[in-house]
């Protein structure tokens, strides 16, 4: 019927037919060989072969090979398909008869994916892979992507020759805490492709519980608290979030916003001011919460050396989550940067990123990353590099890493929201990273903005103290020495001398000329006790066994 009503269509279907199989009868069947294989020359078994808008299909055996045969002389359309690996299409000229050979290459990978397919991710993998040419360990690949993250290349477990690679997965996700494994029997990845990796992600955000007291009789309460909440830690919001730290501040595990109070009694106001020097009677006073980041802002902060300060952590006195902000000379930043400190960003340079490599400014040369040491971070700062975010998870100084009540820390206390504890040694992060901890400067692009180049600067990466203790009479001044190193090489330092408490022993700081290596200090009996005192370099720390008699000094 169709055809009757439309006779000059049913005419030009005889008309193709007829030249179609003119076309057969004068050219014959001829076969395909075809030979599938990754850019890495690996052969890709189980694909499947065939001639578009024909049945003739076939599978790739072991070696990657198929043949197709009759096939229609003449110019054909091969595809190859495989899970993992973009469909790969030829056009091919068939013989009339024999056969001709065909090389499918194809650009194969492996897939993590998510229990939150709306959740933008980034993904940091230790793997091996055949991302460009024969496979290889390739450690700290960052990649993008949104429920999923793709491989570079096909992810294998093994490197060039057969060596084992280290085999990690982490996903930082906006909206949730990150997920990490790094037990290779956990890991799928095949010689083959396809390897599909589910994971699951925590429910939530990691929750980092924080008190924030107000201590300066010189500023309205009401007002300091409004630019905390509507400033300080909407901006930590939106560091957090922008970076994908999965990380949320907190009342307290259960949520809720971080409490804002008023400090008014003179003696807790005069505890504050003495800053990390009070780490340990802060411990011991109502001020204090031992299972959350407990954030004093007073005026006129000070380091330990008297130095003063927009803001400062108490890492430097085994103290990382006391605070300091200074009630009248903060910064927008000023909070988040401190944060970063606590959370176990401390190296290289103090955990600072201005004259680091790689880390992003914009066109007139302003830093952008939050852990900048500068007055001028332009207002729209506001990222921490995926190298940050991984060892603010990972590294074990970390806040959310150090045992709060018994063994437990902020991490495991949270437990329930699958989140996987590991707390581990970064190395150096101006060399080689270990395998679970990325450089610090691992990152992502963010155009437009230009990453710096080398610093040229060789930071210290570790301190050795020149004696193991020391043992004084009150009164009594010894000079200690300590050296400090880059990987055994002699290093660029700021550094710096912290009795871990106070009122034992003094210690002063002596100059040496530039380029000696060597760190000094005078420490001077003060009273009886014990104490460690910490030789710092850039971050890095050795510590020195104090104790201090009742004696005549000799
Ligand atoms: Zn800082």
């Amino acid at each position: 019927m169709h055809s009757f009503r439309h006779p000059a269509r049913f005419g030009l279907f005889v008309l193709a037919l007829g030249l179609t199989a003119l076309g057969t009868r004068a050219g014959g069947r001829g076969s395909i060989k075809v030979t599938a294989r990754t850019v890495g020359g690996r052969p890709v078994t189980g694909a499947t072969i065939d001639v578009v808008s024909t049945t003739t299909s076939a599978s790739t055996n072991t070696l990657g090979k198929a043949t197709l045969s009759k096939v229609s002389s003449g110019s054909q359309t091969l595809r190859v398909r495989f899970i993992g690996c973009p469909v790969w299409t030829q056009t091919v000229n068939v013989p009339s008869s024999g056969s001709v050979s065909v090389t499918a290459t194809l650009a194969c990978k492996d897939v993590v994916s998510t229990n939150a397919p709306s959740s933008a991710l980034i993904g940091v993998l230790d793997l091996g892979s055949d991302i460009s040419g024969p496979a290889r360990c390739l450690n700290d690949a960052v990649v993008e992507g949104i429920g999923s993250v793709t491989a570079p290349g096909n992810a294998g477990q093994t490197g060039a020759g057969g060596t084992s690679c280290h085999l990690a997965v982490l996903l930082l996700a906006q909206d949730r805490a990150p997920f990490y494994e790094n037990n290779a029997a956990a890991i799928p990845w095949s010689a083959g492709y396809g390897d599909v990796y589910n994971v699951v992600m925590p429910a939530h955000r990691l929750r980092v519980p924080v008190a924030i007291f107000v201590s300066d009789p010189a500023v309205p309460f009401a007002t300091l608290q409004n630019t905390i909440e509507t400033v300080h830690l909407a901006k930590a919001r939106l560091v957090f979030d922008d970076s994908y730290a999965g990380i949320e501040l907190a009342n307290s595990i259960s949520g809720g916003a971080p409490p804002i109070s008023e400090v008014t009694d003179e003696a807790d106001r005069a505890m504050l001011d003495g800053g990390c020097l009070n780490a340990a009677a802060i411990r011991a006073s109502a001020l204090y919460d031992p299972e959350r980041i407990n954030v004093y802002y007073t005026k006129d902060v000070k380091d330990e050396t008297g130095g003063l300060k927009a803001g400062y952590d108490c890492a430097t006195s085994d103290a990382p989550n006391i605070i300091f902000v200074d009630s009248e000379q903060h910064l927008p930043f000023t909070l988040m940067h401190e944060i970063g400190h606590a959370l176990g960003l401390t190296r290289p340079d103090w955990g600072h990123s201005q004259t680091y490599e790689r880390f992003y400014s914009n066109s007139d040369g302003h830093n952008l990353n939050i852990m900048a040491e500068t007055n001028d971070l332009p207002g729209y700062a506001q990222y921490l590099s995926v190298g940050q975010i991984a060892w603010m998870h990972l590294r074990d100084n970390s806040w959310l890493n150090r045992a709060i009540a018994g063994t437990s820390t902020i991490r495991s206390l949270q437990a329930t929201s699958g989140v996987t504890p590991l707390a581990t040694v970064c190395s150096c992060p101006e060399t080689a990273a270990t395998s679970d901890c990325p450089a610090v400067n691992t990152d992502i692009a963010r155009p437009p903005y230009v990453s710096h180049g080398p610093s040229g600067w060789t930071m210290a990466c570790s301190v050795t103290l020149d004696q193991p203790s020391l043992t004084l009479c009150v009164g009594q001044t010894r000079r200690v020495d300590a050296h400090y190193f880059q990987n055994g090489s002699a290093a660029i330092a700021s550094w710096m001398w912290v009795p871990q408490e106070t009122g034992i022993v003094a210690a002063e700081r002596i100059e040496i000329s530039p380029g000696a290596n060597e760190m000094s200090a005078n420490v001077t009996g003060v009273a009886p006790g014990s104490v460690n005192v910490r030789a710092y370099a850039d971050g890095s720390f050795a510590e020195l066994p104090v104790t201090v008699n009742l004696c005549a000094p000799p």
